[in-house]
């Protein structure tokens, strides 16, 4: 059995909320260890303590712990029953004798009080011995290996190992957010932004199946399995945005093309994203990267809908984004070639400063032509794929839910 000691950051853990927070990092790590053995939790002076059954799993239970988010930091322990110091003495002494530190520091923290031996006193005495053991100088300030002994009630914790966690706040304590998931490099970018800070997702891809290839829509399930992995179950919605987009090109200027479908997706957006009891959008847009994403424009994106649009890379730079996307391994998947819906029908002169006047009078005069834009943005939705993302894969759910 391996023995883990939790440390979480100490962030949002004022009043209420705290337990709040408890409870979802709890949840997320049986989550994280999922399939991987035997495993219990327990909340412990503020940290939590791990126990899993099999020892084989180790490396594979710390890679999920580092990414569980609102873990600040996780340790290895060596648990000794009772209060007998001697196991604790020959465990630091083999680590000394293990060397590989210029400098150390013994920390002891009495949980139980009615412990005779003061913490000073204690952690001076077992200095003493790593010292004699090995090369090393003691080093109370900046020590590069810090040995530390917790006395709690009825057993004794000795570690030194100590792993990141992934920060943030547990994934959940911020509710849910529809990410609206194109394939490219930022928006999986964003997501994994908003993850850390605790928002629970589900993903929105549109594509333009069947005048281009399905895999945009390969792409979108790959990138959402990527995020989400041990942390949650998320929907992906699969819209098939391609007739809309004739539409658009066959009756409206050429220039306002992608506003429009930026629009329109939005609008099927927050419908979707009420499915799935979503409080906010999300996108990948940074401001001026491209002509949709201007000043200008963003704000006509936003008087479209009801919903509040959260664009955590609003001011981030292109090397900064592709930064994150290559540390959560979604760049090598965002740079497979595929026919975006967007790319398909792109115009040669898109507005940069769209007016929302002239925006809502092209978009009159698309419901007023013979088949109105709102039965086929109906039909887009009733045609929307959903399938749920959880930690084996991707699963195909039956059927699109009926509104
Ligand atoms: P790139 O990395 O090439 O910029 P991108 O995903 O950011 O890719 P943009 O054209 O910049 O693509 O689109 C801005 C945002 O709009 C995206 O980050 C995404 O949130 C949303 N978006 C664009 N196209 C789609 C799509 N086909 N499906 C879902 N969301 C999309
Ligand atoms: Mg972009």
């Amino acid at each position: 059995m391996k023995s883990y000691l939790i440390h979480y950051s100490e962030i949002g853990l004022k009043g209420r909320n705290r337990s709040m927070f408890e409870e979802q990092l709890l949840r997320n790590i049986y989550r994280a260890a999922k399939g991987l053995g035997q495993v219990t939790v327990r909340r412990l002076f503020g940290r939590f303590r791990m126990d899993i059954e099999l020892d084989e799993h180790a490396t594979t239970i710390e890679q999920r712990l580092g990414r569980v988010f609102g873990v600040a930091y996780f340790a290895p322990i060596e648990v000794t029953k009772g209060f007998d110091l001697e196991p604790v003495r020959a465990k630091l002494l083999e680590w000394a004798k293990a060397g590989g530190f210029e400098s150390f520091a013994v920390r002891v923290r009495r949980v139980n009080k009615n412990f005779p031996a003061k913490s000073m006193d204690l952690a001076r005495d077992l200095g003493t011995l790593v010292g004699a053991n090995c090369d090393a100088r003691v080093d109370l300030k900046n020590p590069e290996r810090t040995f530390n002994v917790v006395i709690l009630n009825k057993e004794i914790f000795t570690y030194h190992r100590r792993i990141e966690g992934g920060c943030g706040l547990p994934v959940g304590v911020s509710g849910k957010v529809a990410l609206l998931l194109s394939g490219g490099i930022d928006s999986p970018a964003a997501g994994e932004l908003l993850l850390k800070r605790g928002c629970a997702l589900h993903f929105i891809h549109f594509h333009s199946a069947p005048f281009t290839d399905r895999r945009s829509q390969e792409k979108a399930a790959d990138l959402a399995s990527l995020l989400i992995q041990h942390r949650a179950e998320a929907h992906l919605y699969l819209v098939p945005l391609g007739e809309l987009q004739r539409r658009i090109v066959a009756d409206a200027p050429s220039a306002y093309r992608v506003m429009l479908y930026r629009r329109y997706m939005l609008r099927i957006a927050e419908r979707l994203a009420r499915k799935s009891k979503c409080l906010a959008l999300a996108t990948g847009d940074a401001l001026g990267q491209v002509a949709s994403q201007t000043l200008d424009n963003i704000t006509v994106l936003d008087s479209t809908i009801h919903m509040p649009i959260l664009r955590p890379l609003i001011a981030f730079d292109k090397q900064d984004i592709i930064a994150i996307a290559r540390r959560i391994g979604s760049f090598e998947i965002s740079i497979e070639p595929d026919a975006d819906c967007c790319s398909y029908l792109m115009p040669k002169d898109p507005v940069t400063k769209a007016r929302r006047r002239d925006i809502e009078e092209v978009e009159k005069k698309l419901s007023a032509a013979g088949s109105p834009i709102e039965e086929l943005v109906e039909q887009i939705i009733a045609n929307t794929e959903r399938r749920t993302i959880g930690p084996d894969g991707v699963v195909v759910s039956p059927a699109a839910e009926p509104e």
